[in-house]
């Protein structure tokens, strides 16, 4: 039985906490702690009828390592599941360090001001050093190994699905499709449609951050970086059928770099409609992606964060959602002295989710494996002190418990490959 506290109250917190709720034999205690109480309190009126784990809300800023602290200090929670966003990754750890109390999150820390100069000067070497220059990197969270250790408390990154389950695939076909993996292709579609112009399925800050930068892959011990946007790719997705696909920088591409011994190769796609990228580069063209603050009629405004404001919040995009996502690997390696490439994939149902739990799926697939990776801590499945991603653990409880919890994965043994 474990005690676990969730930070932030979002759309892919909303998955998360139902599958803690539906899982009352390992999670009997939860605290949902967010900016905006007024989400948590609605979350736990819809949930409580329906669960054994008992409740409880409170107000958190996840900026303020003291309020964090005294925050934990008064739950004492076996471990705090961070789901608010990834500016917050940093605070949350040192609170979580200072507790002496086990860390989870869903996404690697990137700034909120990319503009910060000491922050800067850490990136731009980085940049030169590694060659890829996405504002977000493990280095800050990797840089956490000794001082987890010492306190001999677990940090688990990037259990959502992409960073995530992708990279539990790929242990998972290392343990048991290759003696050795060579090359590895993550793709991620959305095959879903939910009738607006334009929206993000996840937090559009992030979002977009992440999709306008530009794209690169690890290849041969080192990252090539090119243009946004500028490989693309169709593929004919299992139960989604044709579509456009582009590469782009992705998180885990980092950890499967270091943890997959022989990789020679590791690219990440994700799909996006032709409306979308034109979407997408008009408000880029015109300044709106910017997180650079600008003075309007005597207000500082960040772009971004207004058009934020502006879009439809993803977590109202379940009932409108139709169609399916198709995520998973398409991994070549070599098994017995003999080539091999396995498709290993979820696909998952935009209105099946929402009639499960009220959200679509991008938060249903993100939601489940972070619930599912805080399982794996609090029952000392994955638990050792220190900071690592989920490529590093035995994947086959995760695996079981995934499927169990809502996304089964199918391993194709002759699929068709990326070019
Ligand atoms: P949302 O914007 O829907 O939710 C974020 C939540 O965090 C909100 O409840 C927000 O509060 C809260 N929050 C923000 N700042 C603070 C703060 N300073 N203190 C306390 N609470 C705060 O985001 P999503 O649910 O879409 O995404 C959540 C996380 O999941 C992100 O880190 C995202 O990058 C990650 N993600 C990972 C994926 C994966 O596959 N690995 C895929 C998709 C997302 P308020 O309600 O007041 O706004």
């Amino acid at each position: 039985m474990a005690r676990i506290m969730v930070i932030g109250c979002g759309g892919v917190a909303g998955v998360a906490i139902a599958k803690i709720c539906q899982n009352s034999e390992v999670f009997d205690e939860l605290m949902i702690a967010s900016r905006t109480v007024a989400k948590c309190d609605a979350l736990k009126e819809k949930l409580a009828p329906t669960t054994k784990t008992k409740i409880t809300t409170a107000k958190v800023d996840a900026d303020n390592k003291d309020e964090l602290v005294a925050l934990i200090n008064a739950y004492k929670p076996d471990a705090v599941l961070n789901l608010a966003l990834p500016y917050q990754d940093l605070t949350i750890m040192d609170a979580c360090l200072e507790c002496k109390v086990d860390y989870i999150d869903t996404a690697n820390y990137e700034p909120e001001d990319t503009d910060d100069p000491e922050w800067r000067k850490v990136y731009d070497k980085r940049c030169k050093e590694l060659g890829f220059s996405a504002y977000f990197d493990y280095s800050w969270q990797w840089a956490y190994m000794e001082k987890f250790k010492a306190a001999g408390i677990t940090g688990l990154l990037g259990t959502g699905f992409d960073p995530g389950v992708t990279s539990v695939f790929a242990a998972y076909a290392l343990k048991h499709y290759f003696d050795e993996i060579h090359y590895i292709d993550i793709l991620d579609c959305n095959g879903g449609d939910h009738g607006y112009p334009f929206a993000t399925n996840f937090n559009p800050e992030i979002n977009l951050r992440e999709v306008s930068a530009p794209g690169s892959y690890w290849e041969n011990g080192k990252w090539v970086e090119i243009p946004a946007m500028s490989i693309k790719r169709e593929y004919d997705f299992p139960e989604v059928g044709m579509k456009d696909m582009y590469l782009l920088h992705h998180e885990e591409i980092e950890a499967l770099a270091k943890n997959i011994p022989g990789v020679k190769r590791i690219r990440f796609f994700m799909t996006f409609g032709q409306s979308y990228l034109t979407h997408m580069k008009c408000l880029e063209n015109v300044g709106m992606l910017s997180t650079t603050p600008v003075e309007f009629e005597g207000h500082q405004i960040v772009p971004i964060q207004f058009l934020k404001a502006l879009l439809p919040d993803p977590a109202t995009l379940g009932p409108r959602t139709v169609g399916k996502t198709n995520i998973g690997n398409i991994i070549t390696g070599v098994k017995d002295g003999k080539e091999k490439t396995i498709y290993i994939y979820n696909v998952c149902d935009h209105q099946e989710c929402y009639r499960e739990v009220g959200s679509q799926a991008i938060s249903y697939t993100t939601g489940v494996p972070a619930m599912v990776g805080a399982m794996m801590v609090v029952k000392g499945l994955w638990k050792k002190p220190g900071v690592f991603t989920t490529d590093e653990f035995d994947p086959d409880p995760y695996m079981e418990a995934l499927a169990k919890f809502g996304l089964p994965f199918v391993v194709d043994e002759n699929p068709t490959v990326v070019e």
